[in-house]
């Protein structure tokens, strides 16, 4: 879809990373600048450099990182026009409607192009996306990005409401995906547009539960089965650099931790036989029992973050050596930190046709 050159050239698209909330795309125009906290560079200068290279600006106030796009990265730094769907959920689309290198698939609306662009890349030149869009600005607008991507001949997109009117395709596509207000509008057009000689899928993003009633509702009055909704929920990872470090010292290391646990429990139960000793009341006891197991629990998360025995490397490796590489490692957050979506999957299956049993005398 994008160039594959090594190197950057005028006229390509790229994506200028400056933080992880500042990403953006570019298109190499010589003769241009780029302006932004973090300096001035001139396009001209980018010109012939690897892509993936750091560069310094011009007047020292800061670097940035030259990236060739993909589909993950276009949607970080793509221009918003509407809300889009974000990789965790774009993923598990695909996956769950089976998008594959030459699949045939609808997605209703268009939007910003996010989804539309890993789809393109998932179903390759052998496959083909009809995409609608209801909104005249965003579906030129989107046309536009989907040529300059080279995605022109893989993605259809037409300017229809396609609760009203409905799919330019009958009979021929795999898998359907439908990113609307009102989805359940659409599922008979789309029962239309899906093949029928083999089972197909069809997936509806809603924000909430009443949408995804209604939804799966009309699911249930077009005939598709197999209906399943998924919550997609947002967990952050947090992930810590560890040096390594010799077998000994890995074992001294838990060994220490196992003491500091050992010392922690015996103290514990102390200060709580004390409690009882001294009559408290049966809520106080309770109340010592609770926070010690939530102690407990706090220190099970300590353990993850800051002891767990850092890489091994061979006793044997020598002061002169390069220093080992240092080993990232990620502790899953207990806390789920809000929803992107509801996700109501759906299957066709083709009715097989009755044989025509005909009758000799
Ligand atoms: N999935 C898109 C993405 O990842 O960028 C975002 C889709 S956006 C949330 C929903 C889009 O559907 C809007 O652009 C809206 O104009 C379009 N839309 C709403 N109702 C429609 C309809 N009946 N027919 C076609 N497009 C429609």
């Amino acid at each position: 879809m994008w160039s594959t050159a090594r190197d950057v050239a005028a006229g390509d698209l790229v994506i200028i990373w400056q933080t992880r909330e500042l990403i953006q795309p570019l298109l190499i125009t010589p003769g241009k600048d780029l302006n932004s906290r973090f300096g001035y560079y001139r396009h001209a200068d980018l010109v012939g450099i690897p892509y993936g290279s750091k560069v310094g600006s011009r007047n020292g106030k800061g670097f940035i990182h030259v990236l060739r796009p993909t589909p993950e990265l276009w949607t970080m730094a793509l221009p918003h026009r509407t809300q889009i769907l974000y990789l965790a959920d774009i993923a598990f689309i695909t996956s769950w409607l089976d998008i594959k290198r030459g699949s045939s698939v609808i997605e209703a609306g268009t939007g910003s192009g996010s989804f539309s662009h890993s789809v393109a890349r998932t179903i390759g030149s052998v496959g083909h996306l009809w995409s609608y869009e209801f909104h005249e600005a965003r579906a030129n607008k989107a046309r536009e990005e989907f040529s300059l991507h080279g995605m022109a001949d893989i993605v259809t997109l037409t300017h229809r409401n396609v609760c009203k009117d409905g799919f330019t395709v009958e009979d021929t596509v795999d898998a359907v995906f439908l990113d609307l207000p009102a989805p359940w509008d659409a599922i008979e057009h789309a029962k239309k547009a899906l093949k029928k000689t083999s089972p197909t899928r069809i997936c509806c993003f809603s924000p909430c539960m009443e949408q995804v009633l209604r939804t799966v509702n009309a699911l249930n009055d077009s005939g598709f089965t197999d209906i399943t909704m998924f919550e997609t929920l947002l967990r952050p990872h947090e992930v810590h650099q560890l040096s390594p470090q010799s077998l000994t010292q890995a074992v001294e290391k838990l060994k220490k931790l196992e003491q500091k646990r050992e010392d922690k429990r015996q103290h514990q139960i102390a200060r709580s036989s004390k409690r009882k000793r001294d009559d408290l009341p049966e809520t106080d006891i309770d109340n010592v029992g609770v926070k010690r197991l939530r102690t407990q629990e706090s220190e099970e998360e300590d353990v993850c973050i800051r002891d767990i025995p850092d890489a091994v490397v061979d006793p044997g490796q020598s002061a002169n050596q390069p220093p080992p590489i240092k080993i990232s490692v990620s502790k899953v957050s207990p806390d789920v930190r809000g929803h992107t979506s509801y996700l109501t999957f759906a299957r066709l299956v083709p009715t097989v046709p009755s044989k025509s049993v005909s009758i000799r005398e």
